[in-house]
Order: C-alpha cells, then sequence, then structure tokens
C-alpha cells in the first residue's frame, strides 16, 4: 500500500538512527521527509577523521558487534564495505602486554586466567543466570563477590588484573564504574551471532552513512539546523499539521510526524525545555532512569613506533586501580579527589589498524569528562609520563595527540547507554522509545495512521 500523499515527516538528527529512519521511509514511497541535523555533518556518534593522512581515525564508532541480523552488518555486506582480509582491528589478544605499576610486565598465563575467570561471571550476567538476589546488585559488587569465592583472588597480582577487567568493562558500559551498573539486567543486551568484531574498511563508519545518505534526495538533510522546540499537540481541526518543529532562529517545519533520535545524553539535558506540553512521565522518568555515560579515545602518534611487533597494546595494571571496590568506595566519600587521579582510569593504549605509529587509549566516565577539560598537549605527557613508568622503555614525545570530547559535545553529553543498578532496563526502554501520542483524535488520525507504530 502507498502512503497517502502530503503526509510530512520530520526526523530530528543525522546519526545512523535518522538517515536510516529517512531511508526507508523514502524507500517506503514517502515524499515529504526533511532531516534535521544539529550540526554541520552527518554520522552523529559516527566520526570518522583523517588526522593522520589518509587512512582512517575513528573518533566514535569502530567496530559492527555480531553479524546475523544486524541491519548495520547486512547493509555494509551488501554494499561491500567490509574489511576484505581478516580484521587488523584491535580486540584483546594473547599478544596484548600487561605491566603493573613499576614496570612489571606479568606473564600471559596469569592474565588469562583472570580473564578466563572474568569472561565466564560475565557471560552468566548477560545470559541471565543471576538470582533474584542480584536485582539491584551493581555488576561489580556481583563480580567482586563471585572473585572473592575462586582460589584465583589469593593470589597478589591476580586481584589487579581482576581490577583492569572491570575498568575496561566500564568501556563497554559507557560507565563511571561498574558499581553504577546493574548486574540483572546486562542480560538484555543481546549478543548477535556471528564473528563479533566486525571491522569496516578504508572509507570506515562513514562509508555507511554515506551510502544511507546517497538513498535520500538532494536536500533532505538540512544542516547546522539544532530543534530547539518541539510543539506536539496542535488542534488538528485548526493545524493541517498536528507538530510543529522549531530551529534556532525563526525557523520552523510542520509536520505529521516527527522522528526524535537525539542521543540520550542530550535529552537529559534539554527533554524539559524541548517539548510543548511537556512529555508524559513515563517517557520523563526513563530519560532520568536510563544511564549515559561517556567513553573517550586519546590517539598518541608518534614519529616511529617504539614498542615491540608483536605487541597489540600496552595495558596498565595498578596496585589500587579505580575500579577496585574500596578505592571507588573512598572516591564517593571524598568528594572530587579523584580528579587528581583521573588518569588511572586509562585502561591501555592499543595498537591501531593501518597505522603502525599510533597508539590510542581508552578512558570513561567522570574522569573521562575531566580529561576532556584538559588541554590535549598536557594530556599527551600524562599519558607518555604513563607508558614510561609501566613499561620502563624509552617513550618519545608524541608528534601529535588527538582526543574525542563526547562529554562535552552539546549535541551528545555522553557516548553511549548503560542500565543503572535497580533499574528495569525493559520497562525504560519500551517507555523511551514508544510512539506517542497513542491515539491522535480527529481526521488525520486514520488516514495518516501509518507512522504511528515507529519508534520516537
Ligand atoms: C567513542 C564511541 C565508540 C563507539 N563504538 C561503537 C562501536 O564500536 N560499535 C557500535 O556499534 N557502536 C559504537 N558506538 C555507539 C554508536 O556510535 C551509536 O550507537 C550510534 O552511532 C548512534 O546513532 P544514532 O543515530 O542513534 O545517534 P547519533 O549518532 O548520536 O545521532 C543523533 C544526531 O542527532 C543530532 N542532534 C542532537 N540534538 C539535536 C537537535 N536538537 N536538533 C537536531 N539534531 C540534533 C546529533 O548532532 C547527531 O548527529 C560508539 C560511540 C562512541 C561515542
Amino acid at each position: 500500500m502507498s502512503p497517502p500523499s502530503g503526509v510530512k515527516v520530520v526526523v530530528i538528527g543525522a546519526g545512523l538512527a535518522g538517515l536510516s529512519a529517512a531511508s526507508t521511509l523514502v524507500k517506503a514511497g514517502f515524499q515529504h521527509i526533511q532531516v534535521l541535523e544539529a550540526m554541520g555533518r552527518p554520522g552523529g556518534r559516527v566520526h570518522t577523521t583523517r588526522p593522520f593522512g589518509q587512512d582512517i581515525i575513528e573518533l566514535g564508532a569502530n567496530w559492527i558487534h555480531g553479524q546475523e541480523g544486524n541491519p548495520l552488518f547486512l547493509l555494509a555486506q551488501e554494499q561491500d564495505l567490509l574489511l576484505k582480509e581478516s580484521s587488523s582491528a584491535k580486540t584483546i589478544t594473547s599478544t596484548d602486554y600487561f605491566f603493573r605499576e613499576g614496570g612489571r610486565q606479568l606473564p600471559m598465563d596469569e592474565v588469562e586466567q583472570v580473564r578466563a575467570l572474568f569472561n565466564k561471571l560475565t557471560a552468566r550476567a548477560f545470559d541471565s543466570h543471576l538470582k533474584a538476589k542480584h536485582s539491584t546488585q551493581s555488576l561489580g559488587g556481583y563480580l567482586d563477590e563471585k572473585f572473592s569465592q575462586s582460589p584465583l583472588a589469593a593470589s597478589e597480582d591476580n586481584p589487579r588484573i581482576f581490577e583492569w577487567c572491570k575498568r575496561t568493562e566500564c568501556t563497554d558500559e559507557a560507565s563511571s564504574s561498574l558499581y553504577d551498573v546493574s548486574a540483572l539486567q546486562l542480560s538484555e543486551y543481546v549478543t548477535l551471532k556471528g564473528e563479533f568484531f566486525n571491522s569496516l574498511g578504508p572509507g570506515g563508519y562513514q562509508a555507511l552513512v554515506d551510502t544511507l545518505l546517497i538513498s535520500l534526495p538532494l536536500e533532505t538533510v538540512l544542516y547546522d539546523s539544532p530543534v530547539e522546540r518541539i510543539e506536539w499537540a496542535l488542534e488538528v481541526e485548526i493545524h493541517k499539521h498536528p507538530v510543529k518543529v522549531l530551529c534556532k532562529g525563526d525557523q520552523y517545519f510542520l509536520a505529521d510526524h516527527v522522528i526524535i533520535t537525539v542521543p540520550l545524553g542530550y535529552l537529559k539535558e534539554n527533554a524539559q525545555t524541548m517539548f510543548k506540553p511537556a512529555l508524559p512521565k513515563p517517557k520523563t522518568d526513563a530519560i532520568k532512569r536510563l544511564g549515559f555515560g561517556t567513553v573517550d579515545k586519546i590517539y598518541l602518534r608518534f614519529k616511529n613506533r617504539f614498542w615491540p611487533d608483536d605487541c597489540a597494546g600496552i595495558q596498565l595494571v595498578w596496585d589500587a586501580g579505580p575500579e577496585d571496590e574500596k578505592v571507588y568506595q573512598q572516591s564517593q566519600l571524598n568528594d572530587g579527589a579523584w580528579r587528581d587521579t583521573w588518569y588511572k582510569k586509562i585502561c591501555g593504549f592499543d595498537t591501531v589498524a593501518q597505522h603502525p605509529n599510533v597508539l590510542c587509549g581508552w578512558i570513561t566516565g567522570r574522569e573521562a569528562q575531566h580529561m576532556e577539560s584538559l588541554d590535549e598537549k598536557i594530556v599527551g605527557e600524562v599519558c607518555v609520563r604513563l607508558l614510561r613508568s609501566f613499561t620502563g622503555w624509552s617513550v618519545p614525545e608524541p608528534a601529535q595527540v588527538l582526543m574525542s570530547t563526547w562529554g562535552s559535545e552539546p549535541f551528545f553529553h555522553g557516548s553511549y547507554s548503560y542500565i543503572p543498578a535497580g533499574v528495569d532496563a525493559v520497562k525504560e526502554q519500551h517507555a523511551l522509545a514508544s510512539p506517542f501520542p497513542r491515539h491522535r483524535k480527529g481526521r488525520h488520525s486514520q488516514a495518516k495512521g501509518e507512522l504511528q507504530d515507529l519508534p520516537c
């Protein structure tokens, strides 16, 4: 059935979600689609750059996770955008070099034992084997409880390696700490079958964005057009189109349907003033309750490579790292002291595909946000100090430092979402995604009902 002519749809945000929605509607025959994007570029949290020459550096998304039923994987496959040879992108492999504070390199078999236990414990959480008693427990608390029951906990190194595992898991959860993340709700994450870390070819993630853009009529996307207000309950008897979308300045767009794809972080900061009338309570509750955290990358380009050929990454194992339960609890009491040791949240420095002289550091949470307030030069100096003191190698000054700043970007306010301890993920995610208003009264309700089930 072809869509009724004259139906206007405004899509807010030209990230992968907004562009896919627009592309789907255009393919279905809708003729009046307007995408409004706040920034001067498409892609949103996909940000493929070339700061170090021809080869790409991803400041945002990097991998396509899983294959079966993954629309991104299917699109990349259909457009022949996947990396041909087996991925040279970073995954944690046996060639990572783990160092303890003070310069001692840890034996890989010791590291692997602890990592295997950590993976087993998180897999149980992912598969929902947890009991009801875990319903309000944090992931950090659950992992500590289980680790303390293992014979591995008795060694001097292993608890430190376990802390590194938790710190690294914060990158997947985009959380300040695993003590903030729900243990039980981890099982809501669906792992898709097939290779997990699928890498894109030389065009990176931007190639996927371009594919979607090409499928849209020219000028469908309007850049530099931040939406400030959405008036969504206009009287249909008076207004031809019941929604009014107002951008900065005087520009506005009338629509029958609006699809909102702005990040949860943006909604947390702006939802209160963005909607007239205010959003229904289940939505404002969901925006408050679901977590949205910061994950940043720190790229260091050196003139020459100083690490061995078989080294896939240099991982930092602290004596008392920020994901150690006692350290975490103390940091909760001593407001702000963690700022002095923000760099302890850096997990390590991974090598980067196609860039033989580049390392990429990962940092999360409030420490990442604090780092964003510092000058890149200072961040580079801190990273070099860490690399020198942990490895004992001769580490030169970097030729270039580049870091992402997702936490302080005004249209994102973070990197991705997580489920805080005690929050019902299914309920809140459903509340956030449900279309509203459910049943619109008046002459538009039937004729324009085709989009009623699209998530907002
Ligand atoms: C550092 C990092 C690493 C990541 N790594 C991976 C990975 O390896 N694999 C993976 O699958 N995912 C990864 N992700 C997550 C992935 O990037 C996102 O899930 C995905 O890109 C989100 O797409 P989206 O379209 O929903 O939102 P976004 O890409 O955030 O798009 C929303 C758009 O809305 C715009 N916007 C905001 N406010 C307004 C406004 N008022 N008016 C108009 N427009 C507005 C924004 O500018 C943005 O362009 C990563 C993210 C980050 C930050």
